[in-house]
């Protein structure tokens, strides 16, 4: 893991690359919003006091004779240090040296990345992604931890001190209390953070709503009749009072927006939330929040879920939103507070628990109604939509008891919709002229394959609306979705269109199509004429229940191997090139027939199998 040397008890390590990196960039370049490693260092420590209370549950020689779990702050002005510290759980060494030298969370490279990005808004975005324990080398010199857990003894706790460059020595020290203090040395141009009051509103600001006290030293006033000086005493400065506890009259959006940040370490507001009290048979209180932005790995990165805390009778229990949450609403954010839970729980208890399964079920409710709510605001949705709609998507298929709720929060862009404006199911059906009975779509690799497919063509004329799905999850879904409020849905690009339509064929046609079929026999099913096509050449299609033909191209390069089912190619007869091609002579039909197979693999958004070839192919018809 990395490199130690031993001086007299004193070991030198070597940080992760990872972690120099981002040390490096806390040190350079990091000038506003400096104050945030407060908030880091105070939410560590609640975290820390929030384990040994949770721990205690089982084994109350935990607490010993310290029961009073409490965040620490102390000035010191002269020597410039800023000291936080807590009675909570603490770290053995090994901890340590996992904790405080490594980054192990995923999405810490995406985020350095994004850092690196010239441009970048590095406050907002130490802000959003919470670097923790490392922020503190924004304003510091030089940093002392010194950690002892709440199960060893006062001999076995350990000193960990680094500047912030490449390296971070060891120590096995005496502490007299269990817990973590973070000792400050400030950096000269940093010393605001040395003063009683700068410290004191930052908390607040911040940290309003840690559930433990959080002091600061304050001298009470001298009393008139004595010459003493009175000592300084601890003062709590901070509100304890969990806020979920208190009627909704009493909190106003501040407070509301201030707990969503320190829950969610989230510098923006969230766009919005719903505080519920829940009595009867089962109590319990859920404050759910939709955050404005999503973070970095949200949408690929499915399976690490927090954001969600269970709390029974305000002990916090763990991050519960897999237990609480489908993965399709893995971007709320919230507390759930429990009256009938055990507080024992344990992760085993929890995946079987009843009654979790019906809070489990009310908070997806909530949070769908919460977003259907969202809805009525089309701007405030809009916003909301570009940042979690291709996750929200994934309820259709994922959440069948709920497919209905989901559908109508969907939204997609449509042949009917202005730029930028997007159109809900309900919406599109309402406009349905009558004796249409079904939903059209096309789906597509992204919104511009979409919007520009030439599978439209024939619906533009008509004047039927289709919807534009360009997301790549849209085929996805669409293959497990069928129908809607009793429509049914269908691909302009699957299947026939429109038997009846079809005209005579004359022999020459046939004979064209024959030929153009004997042609591209390894590339396609079947060559037919089409009567979706006004202005293109050709384009291919599938058959009805086949996978998208973007879909299949995408897997095939991806490697996977699918069953392959060839597409039809349709022509388009009244096309000059069609039409030039059935008067062509061998050579020249062989060129132009081909290209006409590579012209509708392109305007699916595909990859031609031979793109040398078809750049000379090019060449030797224009030449
Ligand atoms: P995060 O808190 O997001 O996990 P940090 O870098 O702030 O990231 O901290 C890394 C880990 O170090 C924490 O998860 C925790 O296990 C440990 N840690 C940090 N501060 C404390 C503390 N005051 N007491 C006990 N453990 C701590």
């Amino acid at each position: 893991m990395s490199d130690s040397t031993t001086t007299n008890q004193t070991e030198q390590h070597t940080f992760q690359a990872e972690v120099q990196q981002l040390l490096h960039l806390m040190v350079h370049s990091l000038y506003s919003n400096r104050e945030i490693f407060l908030r880091e260092l105070v939410s560590n420590a609640a975290d820390a006091c929030d384990k040994l209370r949770f721990q205690a549950l089982s084994n109350d020689s935990l607490l010993a004779e310290d029961s009073e779990l409490r965040i620490r702050i102390e000035l010191d002005n002269d020597n410039k240090t800023i000291t936080v510290s807590d009675n909570g759980i603490g770290m053995s060494r090994d901890e340590v040296i996992e904790n405080i030298g490594t980054i192990a969370r995923s999405g810490t490279r995406q985020f350095l990345k994004n850092l690196e990005q010239k441009d970048a808004d590095q406050a907002q975005l130490i802000g959003q992604f919470g670097v923790g324990f490392y922020s503190s080398f924004i304003v510091a010199e030089q940093v002392i931890l010194e950690t002892r857990r709440a199960d060893q003894s006062a001999g076995q706790a350990t000193r960990w001190t680094s500047d912030g460059s490449g390296e971070y020595t060891l120590e096995v020290i005496e502490r007299e209390q269990r817990g973590t203090s973070v000792i400050i040395k400030l950096k000269q141009d940093a010393d605001e953070f040395a003063q009683d009051y700068r410290v004191r509103s930052t908390v607040q600001r911040y940290s309003g709503h840690i559930g433990f006290p959080v002091q600061m030293l304050q001298t009470p006033p001298q009393q008139e009749d004595s010459d003493e000086q009175p000592l300084p005493e601890w003062q709590t400065i901070n509100d304890t009072t969990a806020l979920w506890t208190k009627p909704k009259q009493e909190l106003s959006n501040e407070d509301y927006q201030g707990f969503y940040q320190s829950l969610t370490h989230d510098h923006r507001p969230a766009l919005t939330w719903a505080h519920n009290k829940v009595e009867g048979t089962q109590s319990y209180t859920s404050l759910l929040y939709i955050p404005e932005q999503a973070p970095f790995d949200m949408a690929f990165n499915r399976d690490e879920r927090t954001g969600l805390k269970l709390y029974v009778q305000r002990v916090f229990i763990m991050d519960a939103a897999e237990q609480l949450l489908p993965r399709y609403l893995r971007f709320m954010r919230g507390v759930v507070d429990s009256s009938d839970l055990p507080l024992n729980v344990s992760r085993e208890i929890l995946q079987e628990n009843e009654l979790l399964g019906k809070i489990k079920s009310a908070v997806v409710k909530r949070s769908l109604d919460m977003l259907k709510k969202t809805g009525k605001d089309q701007e405030q949705y809009l916003k909301f939509w570009e940042q979690f709609g291709t996750v929200l998507k994934e309820g259709i298929v994922e959440d069948f008891s709920n497919r209905d709720a989901v559908a109508g929060l969907l939204r997609f862009p449509s042949t009917k919709t202005k730029d930028g404006e997007l159109t809900s199911l309900a919406e599109y059906i309402e406009r349905m002229p009558e004796g249409q009975e079904q939903i059209w779509y096309v789906t597509a690799d992204n919104p511009k394959a979409a919007a520009g497919s030439p599978h439209l063509e024939w619906f533009r004329e008509q004047d039927i609306e289709v919807l534009l799905m360009g997301d790549r999850i849209d085929e996805w879904v669409m293959g497990h979705w069928h129908e809607y409020e009793g429509k049914s849905f269908k691909s302009i690009a699957k299947g026939e269109l429109n038997e009846d339509q079809k005209a005579e064929l004359s022999e020459d046609d046939q004979k064209l199509i024959e030929r153009l079929q004997e042609l591209l026999k390894d590339k396609v099913q079947e060559v037919r004429t089409s009567n979706r096509l006004t202005s293109s050449a050709a384009c291919l299609v599938v058959d009805e229940h086949a996978m998208a033909m973007h879909m299949q191209m995408m897997l095939q390069q991806a490697g996977q191997d699918i069953p392959v089912s060839l597409p039809h190619l349709e022509i388009n007869l009244n096309h000059s090139l069609v039409k030039r091609i059935a008067g062509a002579g061998d050579e020249e039909f062989a060129d132009l027939g081909m290209l006409l197979h590579e012209q509708a693999v392109l305007s699916e958004g595909g990859q031609l199998d031979n793109p040398a070839e078809f750049v000379q192919r090019v060449n030797r018809l224009i030449g």
